[in-house]
């Protein structure tokens, strides 16, 4: 960015919330449906029919506001917030307005220069309109009511960030977090996660906001990095070559990378919100909040700092395990069965994590037993075998099959050589055929070591305990 300007970002995040059901009636919320199959005559808002407030969104909407530090608000109502557009049956959508279920709050990220915490304005619940497929006639819009009333919270941050990596950031975080409590898949291809990115920029210093672009429905992380950085190089060659920024509402474009307007937005839109007549208020006690609150896992946050001060692990290890819950919690069962928290760490963020990757799976679809690996590492730190064996050999197979990592060494015969009569010999036979070696070694050509080390264990088929290879053959050069 040129030197003159800073650049601010706000996102709005609309997060589907994973219930069975809609938010005002019983339809399922399946995606990939029959298009019109999950549409019943109260998400066609017929009249005679009534809505009903789906509890369990209530929660999820509470449990990502106590997991993003906010307040929750204890008297909520429900508001319709009108406009027409063919995917919107009801001709209004039914959304929280003056009063969002939770305030304030932030999503802390750590960007390459700092930790920061991004602060959030509201988490509101509203209901998801359906979807405009424009792909299918050349010449007619085909409409899929399916998705109309799905619950969504929408997660709105304060103008408050800088660039497209910390928006990179806190989007990576907020899906990791949806994730984690378990409300909503995370999935922004199928559209459960959209963002919204607004962007301007202004002089470095000054305080007022400049005019905004909205950039609509990015569906990928990668996508809303890219938009913000067009925008913002677009934005700025505007204003140097002496033009004025129009508030606009664009689309993405993805063959380009590019962003297109789709309207100019006038000043506000006039939604005409009245409080929804047919849905009573929703009081929340501090006893219900209390409960979702302590229905919480632990959060990525706080057991970072666990991993830290109990286990005793680096920033980076306990960063990675904490990726997902999955795997931090395999560390934990881990960890239960063997004190060496260090080597779990590594077999987990190392092989085991490289292994998983190159099969397209995930700690999800773990075969192996968390009792194995620490049976694995056990022996490992009994100089039973060594690592790069049990990583190159073992590891492949006790992804697949329920072995013994020991009962298994045998087999393979791969049980790492510890004695010293034997690995004596390998050592002499190494010694006497590299004469030329051997003596530069002795005038001071100390490196040489790893080739010695080298060779006693390509003797000993990589059974020789190295640790051992490499003391007697240092005792004999002296
Ligand atoms: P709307 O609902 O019309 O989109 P909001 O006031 O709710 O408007 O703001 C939506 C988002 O836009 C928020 O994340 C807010 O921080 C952000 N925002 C508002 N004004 C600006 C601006 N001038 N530049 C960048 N972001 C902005
Ligand atoms: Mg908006």
């Amino acid at each position: 960015m040129s030197g003159k300007y800073e650049a601010v970002i706000g996102l709005e995040v609309h997060a589907q919330l994973q219930t069975l059901s809609k938010l005002f009636c019983g339809d399922s919320t399946t995606f990939g449906a029959e298009p019109n199959t999950h549409v019943s005559a109260i998400t066609l808002g017929h009249p005679g029919t009534l809505p009903k407030t789906n509890k369990l969104a209530i929660e999820y909407a509470i449990k990502m506001g106590i997991a993003c530090n906010c307040e929750i608000e204890l008297h909520n109502y429900f508001a319709r917030k009108n406009y027409f557009y063919p995917d919107l049956p009801k001709g209004y959508q039914i959304s929280q307005h003056t009063t969002p279920i939770c305030k304030n709050g932030y999503i802390t990220i750590t960007t390459s220069v700092e930790e920061k915490n991004i602060l959030l304005n509201r988490i509101h619940l509203e209901e998801d309109a359906g979807k405009s497929i424009h792909d299918i006639y050349e010449d007619a819009t085909c409409v899929d009511l399916n998705r109309a009333g799905t619950p969504l919270i929408e997660i709105v941050t304060e103008p408050c960030l800088q660039n497209s990596d910390e928006a990179y950031q806190y989007l990576t975080e907020l899906r990791k977090l949806v994730r984690w409590i378990e409300i909503c898949d995370g999935n922004m291809e199928e559209g459960s996660l959209r963002c919204d990115a607004n962007i301007s920029i202004r002089l470095k210093g000054e305080k007022k906001l400049g005019t905004r672009v909205e950039v609509k429905n990015l569906n990928s992380i990668r996508n809303v990095k890219k938009a913000i950085d067009f925008e913002i190089e677009r934005m700025i060659n505007v204003v140097e070559s002496g033009g004025t920024i129009t508030q606009q509402t664009k689309s993405f474009d993805t063959a380009t990378d590019t962003t297109f307007a789709i309207r100019d937005k006038e000043e506000a839109n006039d939604y005409r919100y009245f409080a929804d007549p047919d849905l009573a208020p929703f009081h929340l006690t501090e006893n219900f909040i209390q409960q979702i609150q302590s229905s919480l896992p632990a959060l990525p946050q706080q057991l970072i700092k666990s991993l830290q001060e109990k286990y005793l692990l680096s920033e980076y290890d306990a960063k990675q395990l904490c990726d997902d819950k999955v795997t931090v919690n395999y560390f934990f069962a881990t960890a239960s069965e063997n004190k060496n928290y260090k080597a779990i760490a590594n077999w987990l963020i190392g092989p085991i994590k490289q292994y998983l990757n190159d099969e397209g799976t995930s700690f999800e679809n773990i075969f192996l037993q968390p009792k194995i690996l620490a049976a694995l590492i056990q022996i490992i730190d009994e100089g039973k075998i060594n690592f790069s064996v049990a990583a190159t050999k073992l590891l492949p197979v006790l992804m697949k099959e329920n072995i013994e990592p020991l009962v298994l060494a045998e087999s393979l015969n791969l049980i790492q050589v510890s004695n010293v009569a034997d690995i004596d010999i390998w050592v002499n036979e190494v010694i006497t055929a590299m004469p030329d070696k051997v003596a530069e070694y002795k005038k001071g050509k100390k490196g040489l070591i790893g080739l010695f080390v080298g060779e006693v264990k390509k003797r000993s088929k990589g059974k020789a305990d190295p640790k051992l290879v490499t003391t007697l053959l240092e005792e004999k050069l002296k």
